[in-house]
């Protein structure tokens, strides 16, 4: 994987008077100041260039009560947009507004149950330790059309293939609305290294280089927002849905993690010297192994943030997809290479990638969690035990309690509960923001627990 160096759309440390003159000779007309609510979607108030020093210093409010995961009453003062010059990203399909990823502010001070601002806090206690977190997320997602009988069907007429994966035509039959979602991330200097028809009709990944974790999860946020315009414009729809199809794979957001030497730049995750990563515990550093340990003891209260809906439990299971297995984790185990693995150590070395989450996912709540339990494991240098270098899918469950591999949470309901129980989310989300996150998904397992189905009236209608 290689690093991208984000692009800065103006130059660092210059005054917002210098900005807007820049801006305003590129024909630049509306900033946004954009930020994310509980699920990573983004939401802005638009502002004309003439006002942008005035948003630039937080001008922009926004009632929270009316957002999920903005915990605000009614009653409450507006919080704020405080928008991050360094985010300022031009949208590839209107070359007159610029998009800024903004922290929230509440009477000057930061909004303490802000997810871009609670990645930054735990960004910060890495940086007090030594570290800077790198990220690269993999990006999986469906495209489909509206089909004549008005159902969803892939993008192409021709994809309908049993073991799409990789599948060259279906690429070549896509390339139309994916050159321009590739072109416009490499022209906003992601560093696209490739994209691939994925292993479900209609699924496509496009991956691009690792960068600081807020980097990625201001560009995750935003991908999702322009793959979706980008096929809009083609009459398609770009879906982040974890699992839309019970017989194709699912969307994953694979997160590939390392931690860097922020002065001199050097990848502390890098195995010592003879250490592959075929053998037990292989191709990662010591620290790298107390901080998958840290992740591996809270798996289960992080599954509920990168696995956060309903139907993403229908993603983390071993069957379901028409190539045999869905590639997504089931079990907490950690290994080398191979795919069962909830935290895989991919071949090269050097960085652990974390299956389990999904497309779905808010990226900055996400990387957060992970990145705080890593920083536990370190801490308290934990050992994650030896490492799983067999099929998980395979193993009977006499092998997996011998080995100590237990389950990730089922159901949303589960993920949730552990999630409640365990300290580590409320000291990393603070209080309001935990308790946002719990009562909304709660209620959003109840929604989904109080709808009876088709599958229950197939099944329970005329048996008794
Ligand atoms: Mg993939």
């Amino acid at each position: 994987m290689t690093a991208a160096v984000p692009a800065r759309l103006w130059p660092e440390g210059m005054g917002a008077v210098d900005v807007r003159a820049l801006l305003e000779a590129r024909q630049v007309r509306y900033a946004l100041a954009s930020f994310v609510d509980l699920h990573g979607v983004c939401k802005a108030k638009a502002v004309p260039i003439a006002h942008l020093e005035s948003m630039l210093a937080g001008s922009e409010l926004f009632t929270g009560a009316a957002l999920d995961g903005v915990p605000q009453d009614v009653s409450d003062d507006e919080v704020a947009a405080l928008p991050d010059p360094a985010s300022a990203t031009v949208l590839p399909w209107r070359s007159d507004t610029i998009w800024l990823a903004s922290n929230l502010q509440l009477n000057g001070e930061p909004f303490e149950a802000c997810s871009r601002s609670i990645l930054c806090r735990v960004r910060q206690q890495a940086a007090a330790m030594g570290f800077r977190f790198q990220l690269g997320v993999e990006t999986e997602f469906f495209v489909l059309r509206r089909g004549a009988d008005g159902g969803l069907e892939p993008a192409s007429a021709s994809d309908n293939l049993e073991k799409p994966c990789y599948d060259l035509r279906g690429l070549l039959d896509n390339l139309g609305w994916l050159d321009e979602l590739v072109q416009a991330m490499n022209d906003l200097g992601w560093g696209v290294y490739s994209f691939d028809h994925e292993d479900g009709n209609g699924q496509f990944e496009t991956d691009f280089g690792y960068a600081d974790a807020l980097v990625t999860a201001d560009r995750v946020s935003f991908f999702r927002l322009m793959a979706r315009e980008i096929c809009r414009r083609h009459g398609l729809l770009a879906s982040f849905m974890p699992k839309p199809f019970a017989d194709r794979t699912g969307s994953g957001a694979h997160f590939n993690m390392s931690l860097a030497d922020p002065a001199s730049g050097a990848n502390l995750f890098e195995p010592e010297p003879g250490c592959a990563a075929d053998t037990s515990g292989g191709g990662i550093s010591e620290l790298g192994r107390c901080f998958i340990a840290g992740i591996l003891r809270h798996a289960p209260a992080i599954c509920a943030v990168i696995a956060p809906t309903v139907n993403s439990y229908k993603r983390l299971v071993v069957q379901g997809s028409m190539s045999g297995f869905t590639w997504a984790p089931v079990f907490i185990c950690y290994g080398n290479n191979n795919r069962t693995n909830m935290l895989r150590i991919p071949a090269a070395g050097g960085r652990v990638e974390c299956r389990a989450a999904d497309s779905a996912c808010n990226p900055y709540l996400a990387s957060a969690l992970l990145l705080a339990a890593g920083l536990e494991g370190i801490r308290e240098g934990l050992d994650p035990g030896p490492a799983n270098l067999d099929n998980a899918y395979r193993l009977s469950a006499e092998q997996r309690r011998q080995r100590g591999l237990t389950t990730l949470p089922r159901t949303l309901a589960e993920a949730v509960e552990a999630f409640a129980a365990d300290p580590l989310p409320r000291q990393v989300f603070g209080e309001a923001m935990a308790e946002a996150f719990i009562n909304f998904k709660r209620q959003e397992w109840s929604d989904y627990h109080a709808d009876v189905s088709d599958w229950e009236r197939d099944r329970y209608l005329e048996l008794f």
